[in-house]
């Protein structure tokens, strides 16, 4: 009996990225910020979620706990099916770089590094990539003449395009994006719509935080964030 692979790998829409229950507090002398307060979500192969919602409602705050660089102070982050939260920096870390790729709203660069370099190191704590997969990215990415530079010498756009490099570097299975093209602009904002595209074509899932409603319109859910919680979607 022949077994139809695509259509059975699409029915079961493997989950690549599942959050359950995430509440994060931050404190500053006396006050409480309750940052998220019970945060469900699920990210399937092949989907884009797009995070919306006013200033402070949260959002980057779950992205950094998705992506294991904030801890929440309860419930459980899994990826691909391993739980992230509560282990070991080392572990969380290995999490990471196996499959995902983060660009958060600023710092995704190490300013003594080139772009170059900023990708270089993030494939050294990763699978071993191949040097035309990289030069590929770069062109798709259109930063491919800007490599040699260092952060400080590009334009807004271009540290756009460079932090996209670097979160694509490895060939993630997820990629988590802060508010992308914030401070692009119009032709790199092109750029990064066409890539998300191209990304999900080929499995890729996204969640993205954004403003934007171009890039909202990619997603296949919208989730609406307030006052640390999902309010609707
Ligand atoms: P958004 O990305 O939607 O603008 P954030 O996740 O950045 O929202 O912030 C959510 C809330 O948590 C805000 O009230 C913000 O001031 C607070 N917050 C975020 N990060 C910290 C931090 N490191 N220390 C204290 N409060 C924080
Ligand atoms: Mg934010």
């Amino acid at each position: 009996m022949e077994i139809d692979f695509v259509q059975f790998s699409v029915e079961l829409n493997l989950r690549v990225l599942e959050a359950e229950e995430l509440y994060r507090f931050y404190h500053s002398g006396d006050e409480e910020v309750k940052a998220l307060r019970g945060v469900h979500l699920a990210l399937g192969e092949g989907e884009m979620v797009a995070l919306v919602g006013p200033s402070g409602s949260g959002k980057s705050t779950l992205l950094h706990c998705l992506a294991g660089l904030d801890e929440p102070d309860g419930g459980t982050v899994r990826v691909m099916d391993h739980v992230m939260s509560r282990r070991s920096e080392a572990e969380k870390l290995r999490l990471r770089s196996r499959y995902m790729g983060i660009m958060r709203q600023k710092d995704n660069l190490f300013a003594h590094l080139t772009v170059a370099e900023n990708v270089a190191l993030v494939q050294s704590l990763s699978k071993p990539n191949d040097a035309g997969m990289t030069e590929a990215i770069y062109a798709r990415i259109g930063i491919a003449g800007r490599k040699s530079s260092l952060p400080s010498q590009l334009s807004g756009g271009e540290r756009a395009r460079a932090g996209l490099a670097v979160a694509m570097a490895c060939q993630p299975s997820i990629l988590l994006l802060d508010e992308p093209t914030g401070e692009v602009d119009a032709e790199t904002e092109t750029a990064i719509l066409g890539l998300l595209t191209e990304y999900r074509r080929d499995g890729g899932a996204v969640i993205v935080a954004t403003h934007n409603p171009a890039v909202a319109r990619l997603a296949t859910q919208t989730l609406s964030m307030k006052d640390g919680k999902i309010i609707d979607g």
